[in-house]
C-alpha cells in the first residue's frame, strides 16, 4: 500500500466531515425529499400568522384523531391530545405506554414570524393617499418590506366579543397593500444613510387608498372610503381598531427556488420548517412507547413573552397534570424529559461569507443542523447543551442514517442570537437546538432546502421512537 492510501485511509478513520445529502442519501431518499415539500409549501402558504398556524395544526391533528385536553381530564394510554393556548400557542401530546415518569419527548418550536404590526389608531390621509400607521415586530432589516406587495392578516375583536377575522390580499383576485420608498433620483440624502436608518420604523406606513368617498367635503374622504370598505366588508368601524391583531405580511406563495428545484422559498420559514415536519413527525411516530409533545410557541421573536410565549407557565402547568393524570412525579418527569428546540439557524451565505466561521456554520444540503449552544459573545444567554446530551442526540441521528451537521449562527463577535430552549431547560428538562439552515433570514422572502427540511423531519421521528 502506497503512503498516500496509508494517509486516505487513516484520515477516513480518524477526521471528520460532515456529509452532503445528495452524496450520502440514496436515490429513494432524495425523492423521499422532495415529495415531502409540497405538504410543507401547502402549510406555508396556509399559515402566515401564529394564529393561522395553530388553526392548520389543529385541523392536521383533528385528522390523525387528536382531541382537544382540559385541565383535570383523566388521560389514556395511547390517547392523542391538543390544548389550545388562545389561539395562538399551541401543545399536541401523545401519551406513550412507558411510565410518565420516564419522561417526555418534547420538540419545541414557533410559529410568529417577524411582520409589521398595525398600531391601535392606524389611520390618516395625506398629500391625496390614506395609511396605517404601524409597529414592527420582531428583528426585521426595514429596507426589506417597502415596495412589496403585502397581505392584511389578523383579527378585529368588537367590544362584545365578536372576533372577526381579517385576510386581505392572498386571493389573486384581491388587491394587495405597499410601503413606499423613495425613488432613486430624489434619493440623494437617504442613500447616504447607513442601511439601518435608511427606513424610519415611522416611515413604514401602508398605503390604503387614495380614492375619496364620494360627496364627501373636507379632507378626509380617501380615509372615510377606506373606513366604508371595511365597514362593507367586515362590518367594522374605526373604533374596533382599538382591539385588533392586524398584521401586514408579504403576500404571495411558496415556490420552488433553483433550476433544480432543490430549495423553496417562502415567508416565515423561520420557524415553520421546524414547526410543520415536528407534527408531521410526531403523527409518523403513534408506535413509540415515550410520551411525545410537540409545542408550537409564540412569540418568540420577540422574547417569548407573555401568555403564550416559552416563558409561560402553562408549560409546566401542563406537565403537572399529566404528570398527575398518569400517577407520575412532578420533579422525576421533569428530570427524564428530552427536548429538542426545533428553530433555524443561519445558512453559510457566500455573498457574504465575512460573518461566518466556516468551520462551524451550517453548511446548505448538509442536513438539520445541531447549535449546542446560541447566545452572544461569551456564550451569553445561552443554554449550552452538555456534552452528553449531545451525545444521545448523535447516537439516536448516526442510527436512524440521518444526514445532520454542527451549526453555529456565524463569527463569534459578529452577532449572535437565542432561541427557546434556554426557557425550557431551566426547567430541568435536557435541552439542545435542532433546527434547519435558513439563507436571509427575517427577510420577507426567505430560502431553505428541501433535503434540510426533509432529514428534520427524519430527526424529529428518529428522537420520537429512539
Ligand atoms: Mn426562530
Ligand atoms: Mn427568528
Amino acid at each position: 500500500m502506497s503512503e498516500t492510501n496509508v494517509a486516505t485511509e487513516l484520515e477516513a478513520k480518524l477526521g471528520y466531515k460532515k456529509a452532503n445529502f445528495y452524496e450520502k442519501a440514496d436515490e429513494a431518499t432524495i425523492k423521499a425529499a422532495y415529495d415531502y415539500a409540497p405538504g410543507y409549501m401547502a402549510y406555508l402558504d396556509a399559515a402566515k400568522t401564529e394564529r393561522e398556524a395553530v388553526t392548520v395544526s389543529i385541523a392536521m391533528a383533528e385528522k390523525e384523531g387528536y382531541v382537544p385536553y382540559t385541565f383535570g381530564m383523566p388521560l389514556q394510554v395511547g390517547g392523542k391530545y391538543y390544548y389550545n393556548n388562545r389561539g395562538r400557542n399551541l401543545y399536541l401530546f401523545r401519551v406513550g405506554s412507558e411510565p410518565i415518569d420516564k419522561g417526555i419527548r418534547i420538540v419545541a418550536s414557533h410559529v410568529d414570524v417577524p411582520r409589521i404590526d398595525v398600531k391601535q389608531c392606524p389611520l390618516y390621509e395625506d398629500g391625496g393617499m390614506a395609511f396605517f400607521k404601524t409597529h414592527y415586530y420582531g428583528g426585521i432589516r426595514k429596507y426589506q418590506w417597502v415596495t412589496i406587495p403585502l397581505a392584511l392578516h389578523g383579527v378585529v375583536v368588537k367590544q362584545d366579543g365578536t372576533v372577526i377575522d381579517v385576510c386581505i390580499g392572498e386571493d389573486p383576485a384581491d388587491p394587495v397593500i405597499y410601503i413606499n420608498d423613495l425613488l432613486p433620483h430624489l434619493a440623494k440624502d437617504q442613500s447616504a444613510k447607513p442601511l439601518g436608518s435608511a427606513i424610519p420604523a415611522e416611515g413604514l406606513n401602508l398605503l390604503m387608498g387614495s380614492r375619496p368617498y364620494p360627496g364627501c367635503e373636507g379632507g378626509n374622504a380617501i380615509r372615510l372610503n377606506v373606513l366604508a370598505l371595511l365597514n362593507e366588508k367586515y362590518g367594522i368601524t374605526e373604533e374596533d381598531f382599538l382591539s385588533a391583531d392586524l398584521s401586514a405580511v408579504p403576500a404571495g406563495k411558496a415556490r420552488d427556488v433553483g433550476l433544480d428545484r432543490s430549495l423553496i422559498g417562502a415567508y416565515g420559514h423561520d420557524d415553520r420548517v421546524c414547526a410543520y415536519p415536528s407534527i408531521t413527525a410526531l403523527f409518523g411516530t403513534d408506535d413509540s412507547v415515550h410520551t411525545a409533545m410537540v409545542i408550537l410557541a409564540d412569540k418568540e421573536e420577540i422574547g417569548s413573552e407573555g401568555n403564550t410565549g416559552m416563558q409561560s407557565e402553562l408549560l409546566t402547568d401542563l406537565i403537572s397534570e399529566i404528570t398527575t393524570a398518569l400517577g407520575g412525579h412532578f420533579a422525576t418527569v421533569k428530570a427524564n424529559s428530552k427536548c429538542l428546540s426545533s428553530d433555524v439557524t443561519a445558512c453559510f451565505d457566500p455573498n457574504f461569507a465575512e460573518v461566518y466561521e466556516r468551520r462551524n456554520s451550517s453548511l446548505i444540503n448538509c442536513g438539520v443542523a445541531m447549535s449546542k449552544y446560541t447566545g452572544h459573545g461569551g456564550k451569553s444567554g445561552t443554554n449550552d447543551a452538555p456534552a452528553e446530551f449531545v451525545a444521545w442526540i448523535r447516537k439516536i441521528l448516526a442510527d436512524a442514517n440521518v444526514v445532520w451537521q454542527a451549526g453555529e449562527l456565524g463569527k463569534a463577535d459578529q452577532g449572535g442570537g437565542g432561541t427557546v430552549a434556554k426557557f425550557i431547560a431551566k426547567h430541568n428538562i435536557e435541552t439542545v437546538d435542532l433546527g434547519v439552515p435558513v439563507i436571509a433570514m427575517h427577510a420577507p422572502y426567505e430560502i431553505i432546502s428541501k433535503a434540510d427540511l426533509y432529514t428534520a423531519h427524519q430527526a424529529f421521528e428518529a428522537f420520537f421512537k429512539a
